[in-house]
Formats: C-alpha cells, sequence, structure tokens
C-alpha cells in the first residue's frame, strides 16, 4: 500500500537512482544519482526526503560552483 503511486493510483513505486536536476539561482544543480520512487506507470518521480534535505544542506554551506563537483564526487 505505500508503494502504491499517489499520482495515478495504479502504478507501484520501485526504488530507482535518477538524475535530479534543479535551478538554484543562477546555478544549474545537477546531482547524478539522487535515490527515488518511481512509479512503473505513469513515471511519477518522488525523490527520497534524506536525499534531498542533504542536497539543501550542500547548498547552504558549499559556496555556488562547489556543489556541482561534490555531488559528481558522492556518485
Ligand atoms: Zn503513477
Amino acid at each position: 500500500m505505500m508503494n502504491l503511486c499517489p499520482s495515478c493510483r495504479i502504478g507501484r513505486l520501485g526504488k530507482r537512482s535518477m538524475a535530479y536536476i534543479e535551478w538554484h539561482g543562477r546555478n544549474l544543480l545537477i546531482a547524478n544519482r539522487m535515490p527515488a520512487h518511481v512509479c512503473d506507470v505513469c513515471g511519477e518521480r518522488i525523490y527520497d526526503d534524506n536525499a534531498l534535505e542533504n542536497l539543501q544542506r550542500l547548498l547552504w554551506s558549499k559556496p555556488p560552483g562547489a556543489t556541482t563537483a561534490i555531488l559528481n564526487r558522492n556518485s
């Protein structure tokens, strides 16, 4: 039940690593591998809360430009 897709309510969410791309101000943030739950029917992506939190922490603690390098190193 907890793996049921909240978007289409038909598909199931499977754990996968997905690229995560987001504009952060004028900087494009790219994380090569973000833990996410992806629906096998509609393709809805739900990113892991803890991973997003870590990403936000990196953004606030490092100057722009350093973030991408850190993320690429960890992936
Ligand atoms: Zn779905």
